[in-house]
């Protein structure tokens, strides 16, 4: 009896050795995330993987081996709308304890493989960045307009994507609040004449934050707007905020909380190259000291003043001014950026509303009419909005509405009714707004 039972514990010891040793690192889950110009695949892993790749032409092939026991995974239920990758299958790997992935592709592309360590909610991963050709690409971003009346373009970049859900509520993802809001606001933009939205992220995929300004840049934007939900620790903090760059870190709780969840959000997206670049960020704060920084700026704060005012009338603020943080997303010296933070999914109530469809809509407005105000108020030059705003008129002595009507070739009721102007009476230096005709 005795004998047994040590020779048991012998064979389970032995066991558990045995599978130990032979262990390595498992596959857990497989997820795939096909951004415009790129698809991103990523391994979940029982533990950090020891891995070689190379890659296979006629047909297209990567092949990844793995450390760690061969796997029963069943490939054929993962999601996949990548227009380059064709299909992940297991293969007999060459060398003992380990496995082989194989990636098919529709046409050849040089690989970026990393791994990424533990970041809440995944543990160990893979990832693998297959670029697309410009043929397979549906990044063009064409903006042909007449330089003299071009329009405003502003970039709507919904904060995380793909693996990087954002801050969790109890059961929202801010990744998909901010991708439904800086839809709509894109969609109102598109709306108006004079100006054009760009969506920086449009599914459920990451882009680095470099990439995010990058895309802005690209399209010639004249503003970046991220729009975000904030998270906390605990559930009390609520209401909605603007950010803005500053040069310093964030001096307020929240705002170095913001400021680290944006670092999370790059160890989740996996940006390996730019979280290795150290030296492009010692570029970068050098660029901030620039005094051509002061443009971006104060743009930014003047819409971000708008956007709040508007924020006020819909929903609770956190902050009743635009509050200062140091964040990569803002940091494009070129292009004027803000931050918003529709509210705090980690707040019960306000995770309620920020699911909801009518207040989705109702912060949409609002950042959308905060930011036409200020164009409308300061357009850019060469733009409609500034040949419109140019449409007004100073009345000389002499002068009445019909003279100044047929001057500009409207009526006189249109420059009554554009004017709110009960009587025909005009007094000198008063100014007119003049319509289009
Ligand atoms: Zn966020």
């Amino acid at each position: 009896m005795f004998k047994t039972t040590l020779s048991k514990l012998f064979i389970l010891l032995t066991c558990w050795w045995l599978s130990f040793a032979a262990l390595g690192t498992s596959l857990e889950g497989v997820r795939i995330w096909p951004s415009p110009d790129n698809t991103r695949v990523v391994l979940d892993l029982s533990k950090a993987p020891k891995y070689t790749y190379f890659t296979l032409t006629n047909p297209n092939r990567i092949v990844v081996d793995i450390q760690g026991k061969p796997q029963d995974f069943n490939f054929t239920k993962v999601k996949n709308t990548s227009p380059l990758l064709k299909e992940i299958r297991k293969s007999s790997a060459k060398k003992p304890n380990t496995f082989r992935l194989v990636l098919e592709l529709k046409e050849a592309t040089k690989p970026i493989i990393f791994s990424l360590t533990p970041t809440k909610p995944y543990g160990d991963r893979l990832v693998m960045d297959l670029p697309h050709s410009a043929a397979l690409s549906k990044t063009k971003v064409e903006i042909s307009q007449p330089s003299s009346e071009r329009d405003i373009v502003i970039a709507v970049d919904a904060g995380h994507g793909g693996d990087d859900p954002g801050a969790l509520g109890k059961r929202t993802y801010e990744k998909n609040i901010t991708l439904t809001i800086a839809k709509q606001v894109a969609a109102k933009i598109n709306r108006e004449k004079g100006m054009q939205a760009i969506l920086v992220r449009s599914g459920d995929y990451y882009i680095n934050l470099n990439k995010r300004s990058e895309i802005a840049r690209k399209s010639q934007a004249d503003l970046l707007v991220s729009i975000h939900a904030d998270g906390f620790k605990n559930p009390k903090p609520r209401g909605a905020s603007v950010w803005v760059l500053s040069t310093r870190r964030a001096n307020s709780e929240i705002g170095r909380w913001i400021e680290k969840h944006e670092e999370q959000s790059e160890l989740l997206g996996g940006a390996g190259e730019v979280i290795n670049n150290t030296e492009q960020d010692l570029f970068l704060t050098r660029t901030l000291l620039d005094m051509s920084m002061d443009h971006s700026m104060n743009t930014g704060y003047g819409v971000s003043v708008e956007v709040l005012k508007e924020l006020g009338k819909v929903t609770k603020l956190h902050k009743k001014r635009p509050e200062h943080a140091s964040l990569a997303v803002l940091k494009s010296p070129d292009i004027p950026s803000l931050l918003v933070e529709a509210g705090f999914i980690t707040n019960h109530e306000e995770e309620n509303l920020l699911r909801s469809k009518a207040h989705q809509k109702k912060i949409a407005n609002a950042v959308y009419v905060g930011i036409k105000r200020h164009f409308e108020n300061s357009p850019p030059a060469g733009t409609y909005f500034a040949a419109i705003a140019a449409k007004s008129h100073i009345v000389q002595r002499g002068e009445n509405l019909s003279v100044i009507a047929k001057r500009y070739g409207v009526t006189v009721s249109q420059l009554k009714r554009a004017n709110k102007l009960k009587s025909d009476t005009l007094r000198v230096d008063q100014e007119l707004k003049i319509p289009n005709s």
